[in-house]
């Protein structure tokens, strides 16, 4: 990151190239079928991006809601003027397969439908492979956030036949923050031109521009960051790929579970709608806990946990993904008992 690149300068180019190549592979995708794109800005920028491009006029889109990055679609599709349909589940429930069947075959004017693969307001992880085979037995256009999960979840879009997928550089592919990623069916994507509703945001022109000029973004790139990307992708496959750091995700999770458990907390979610990338805790049944003195408490001690996003309960949340193992869960465990100062209050100043 401490060197400069050229925007339009070949090595930068091929870099770019590799780069949409790389992704391709990790979504197990071959590039005659399957394309990439990179946009600039953070993660919903890219969300914004694919469902300001994808859906035309007077179609319309469904979004499978049971979390907050779910309803920021409706929010999106609905601020561009999209019709749109939500099918709002319980937060801590997967959406119903006969529900959304029954949606799908009453509704035919619906022609798209997006989800969030792990909804990262509950570290819920959503069964992608059962909706999508629902959403294509149906024949509609398919997008998937998979914002939290790709590069630490194994997912294969070409199994799965989803149309389109969200991510960006910085959650697992442990990248730095500036620009996100959209895989896409060739076929789909081609047929998308001067349908978006942003200049900037167009990914058909993006597209468009990175193919014809192999690697060329249309406006200013962020070189550095983009820089920063391909060195955790090599740092990606040298670990062993997303096999291996899935595996360790899921070794953070457990030993984060299992500590808080010790340590008295209790886990929003059962263990099998889990994902081993963010997990919600319910406040401790205790009058004196309030939540930014314990934060700060663990920040004194180097560690920085979530807010609640859970509408229902209150919770906070741990996650575990980046450069994470699980001896530094075991430190921040230490930390969270230190950080119990409700404990440790006399009930003196109550009275
Ligand atoms: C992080 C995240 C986003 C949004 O990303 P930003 O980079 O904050 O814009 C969208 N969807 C999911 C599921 C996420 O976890």
């Amino acid at each position: 990151m401490l060197s400069d690149w050229c925007t339009w300068d070949d090595d930068y180019k091929s870099l770019v190239q590799s780069i949409r190549r790389d992704l391709l592979n990790i979504a197990g995708a071959s590039g005659g079928v399957y394309t990439s794109v990179l946009m600039q800005g953070s993660g919903t920028f890219c969300v914004e991006s694919a469902i300001g491009m994808v859906i035309p006029q007077n179609e319309k889109l469904l979004v499978i809601v049971n979390g907050a990055y779910g309803r920021r679609m409706v929010t999106i599709a609905e601020r561009l003027g999209i019709e749109t349909v939500r099918f709002e589940c319980s937060e801590t429930e997967y959406p119903d397969p006969a529900q959304l069947s029954k949606i799908l075959d009453n509704d035919l004017a619906v022609t798209h439908v997006s989800l969030v693969h792990c909804e990262t307001t509950t570290g819920m992880m959503n069964p992608l492979r059962q909706i999508a085979s629902i959403i294509k037995q149906y024949k509609r256009t398919l997008i998937v956030d998979a914002m939290s999960t790709f590069g630490g979840v194994p997912i294969n879009i070409a199994e799965m036949d989803v149309d389109y997928l969200i991510s960006s550089a910085n959650k697992c592919i442990q990248g730095v923050p500036g620009f996100g990623f959209v895989l896409a069916k060739r076929e789909k994507l081609k047929v998308c031109k001067h349908q978006a509703r942003s200049l900037s945001l167009d990914l058909y022109d993006q597209w468009a521009a990175m193919e014809e000029q192999e690697g060329k973004w249309r406006f200013t790139s962020p070189t550095h960051t983009v820089r920063a990307f391909k060195q955790a992708l090599d740092e990606l496959r040298k670990v062993g790929g997303v096999e291996a750091r899935n595996e360790r995700y899921i070794a953070n999770q457990h030993t984060l579970v299992n500590g808080m458990r010790d340590l008295g907390f209790i886990p929003l979610l059962p263990e099998e709608k889990q994902s081993p990338i963010i997990t919600p805790f319910y406040y401790p049944d205790d009058t004196r806990f309030a939540f930014d003195v314990f934060y700060r408490e663990l920040k004194k001690r180097g560690f920085v946990i979530y807010p609640g996003k859970v509408t229902d309960y209150d919770t906070f949340r741990i996650g575990n993904i980046g450069n994470v193992t699980p001896e530094v869960i075991k430190h921040l465990l230490t930390a969270v008992q230190e950080s119990k100062y409700w404990e440790s209050l006399s009930f003196k100043n109550k009275e």
